[in-house]
């Protein structure tokens, strides 16, 4: 099949059994790859109400068409699983140079079944694929681990691993890359740790058949020109997502304090040329990307090095927790990174145990002696570490703000800052209702990449709630994480402005299929359906209640800053999901209706 690796491996965990079996064709037609494949597999392979960290649970790690080929930053896969964290849906999109390796080995998915009986890793190179013994690699953190076996096998193996955090289970721990690329979200990498992979190492010299190479070949031409020629390239290439710090500052987007307001006094010391001229010691990009927007940075007041932080890093352990200081914001950063949790969710957490901690809800006694007040840097670095070895006061917290809150109770329900059970990613949204509803509808909880639409909040009037302003988050639903399906990132559409249609002489060359942001944007629906009808499945009572925001954004308007006073009344709130569900085709309950499930072709997946 043309721009696919062409088969799909299965490691069976609990027997040690691996085979591999061709990509099927039909849902290479139907889903593409990516987060495609990972919600098709998941959906026909796991059986409702799975145990997330049970036997029958699947890790899929899919790539897409796009992947390991000559277009900017195709170097992006899936992970799919079911979200210990949420209980519903959870994909976590990784960059870095794994994938292209992947699509190298010949394969299009990885799906990992059962759980092993002891710690390994995932051995593969081209067709030899071995579970291995990694006793010796357990326990320790995952940069150390990636070091020990990029010298075992050569630098040009790729590693993928989970830190103590995913070994102790706890319901945000994530996977690590590179150094400093992660599969971030949902707990995809407690759901490894569950299954005692503490690593994949991959590597892969097989061609990936094009269908027609003198297109493909122009088509990659005209797109990596058209990024080299954007206007802003030189100031994303200086400052990566860091660029957008002092914008969100000065619009109130910026968490501050658990979102108890979106700007920060000491926000200055936060944005991008402070941090690039403190800290920054070079760039550091994915597989063919020409656009890198990491940052490797390097801390004087802790002598330490780290990728980073990016800008949901810096919203969620900088502002968010109080901390106006850099330097300490990497340090959180590197924390996490090697100990193996999200910086969103840890930031989220942390807040939440702050406030708590200055309302009187948790006094010293809780808190192991920490004394839990926004902007004390060495209490948040001790928590980070308490937290990944779910030790003392970190257990409570390991479990993610909503359990958190709920075993807290007090009245901290309120300001348990999520959707779905997910930490909010770095936007307050108190009168961005398009941003608002992004977060609330969000196929995995309050994750901000699938529809990002602060921006067009500003621009066309943030406290609106209109019809246009629904159907442009959905179009963005449908639309944006087809990047994450062709296996590719979204970011030189997001921040160049390179023309959406460059891209589809592109596919056309590699698949040898036309297609048309049409055609594409119908996948997309179709996708976005299939997880809804997870969640139907996965949760009884699953509906509107689920899509409603943090009370923080409709009760609780910020004291301070750009949006001092300002709120989204909770009857815009509910008018905002009728425009929704409407549009979507859903029942007034956020149910896909019949006619909507048969237009998209889903009714196999009705259960
Ligand atoms: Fe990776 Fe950033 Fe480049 Fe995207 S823009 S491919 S995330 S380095």
């Amino acid at each position: 099949m043309n721009g696919y690796g062409g088969s799909v491996l299965r490691v069976n965990l609990s027997t040690g059994q691996i085979q591999k079996q061709p990509t099927p064709q039909d849902v290479a037609r139907d889903f593409l790859g990516g987060r495609g494949f990972g919600i098709y597999f998941l959906t026909k392979e796991v059986p409702p109400k799975a145990d997330p960290f049970g036997q029958e649970n699947k890790m899929i790690i899919s790539s897409g068409p796009f992947s390991g080929l000559m277009i900017p930053g195709a170097g992006k896969c899936d992970w799919t699983t079911k979200s210990p964290l949420t209980g519903g849906y959870a994909s976590a999109s990784l960059g870095g140079h794994f994938t292209a390796e992947l699509k190298y080995a010949g394969l299009d998915s990885i799906i990992l079944e059962g759980i092993s009986p002891k710690p390994v890793y995932l051995f593969i190179d081209d067709n030899q694929v071995e579970l291995r013994d990694a006793s010796h690699l357990w326990g320790k953190g995952s940069i150390t681990v990636e070091k020990e076996l990029k010298e075992q096998y050569g630098e040009e193996y790729q590693i993928a691993t989970i830190g103590p955090a995913g070994e102790n289970g706890v319901l945000f721990a994530h996977i690590n890359h590179d150094y400093g690329r992660q599969a971030g979200r949902g707990g995809v990498g407690a759901v490894l740790g569950t299954k005692k992979v503490k690593a994949i190492v991959l590597h892969g010299t097989k061609s990936i058949p094009v269908a027609d190479l003198p297109a493909y070949r122009q088509a990659g031409i005209n797109l990596f020109k058209a990024c080299k020629d954007a206007e802003i390239l030189k100031e994303w290439q200086s400052y990566g997502t860091t660029m957008v710090v002092s914008w969100c500052d000065e619009v109130g987007a910026l968490p501050t304090r658990n979102f108890t307001a979106g700007s920060f006094e000491d926000g200055k010391n936060l944005y991008g040329p402070v941090m690039r001229k403190t800290i920054v010691v070079s760039d550091k990009g994915c597989f063919a990307c020409p656009s890198p927007c990491g940052k490797y940075s390097h801390t004087r007041r802790y002598n330490t090095y780290v990728e980073g932080p990016e800008y949901e890093t810096i919203g969620m352990l900088g502002s968010d927790l109080g901390l106006g200081n850099i330097e300490d914001v990497a340090q959180a950063n590197l924390l996490c990174d090697d100990l193996g949790i999200d910086t969103i969710s840890t930031g989220g957490v942390i807040a939440w145990a702050m406030e708590c901690f200055e309302r009187g809800i948790f006094t010293k006694k809780d808190t192991d002696g920490l004394e839990l007040k926004f902007g004390n840097a060495q209490a948040v670095f001790a928590l980070i570490e308490k937290i990944a070895r779910k030790d003392g006061f970190g257990a409570l917290l390991a479990e993610g703000v909503k359990r958190a809150s709920q075993k807290t109770g007090q009245g901290s329900e309120k300001f348990a800052i999520h959707v779905k059970g997910m930490e909010q990613s770095a936007y307050a949204t108190h009168n961005a209702t398009a941003m608002l509803l992004a977060y609330m509808t969000c196929d995995v909880g309050a994750h901000h990449n699938r529809a990002w639409a602060i921006t067009y909040d500003i621009q066309v009037g943030r406290e609106k709630v209109t019809t246009e302003k629904v159907a442009r988050v959905i179009w963005l639903q449908n639309f944006r994480p087809m990047f994450d399906v062709l296996g590719a990132c979204r970011l030189q559409w997001v921040e160049l402005s390179i023309d959406r249609d460059l891209y589809l002489p592109a596919l056309q060359a590699i698949t040898g299929i036309p297609r048309s942001w049409k055609d594409l944007e119908t996948v997309g629906e179709r996708i976005w359906n299939l997880t809804r009808l997870y969640w139907i499945r996965e949760i009884d009572g699953f509906g509107r209640e689920w899509d409603l925001p943090a009370p923080r954004f409709y009760e609780d308007a910020p004291k301070t800053g750009a949006t001092a006073g300002q709120i989204t009344r909770f009857e815009d709130v509910q008018k905002l999901l009728d425009y929704y569900y409407e549009q979507r085709g859903w029942s007034k309950n956020g149910i896909p209706t019949p006619e909507t499930i048969a237009r998209l072709n889903l009714e196999q997946f009705v259960y």
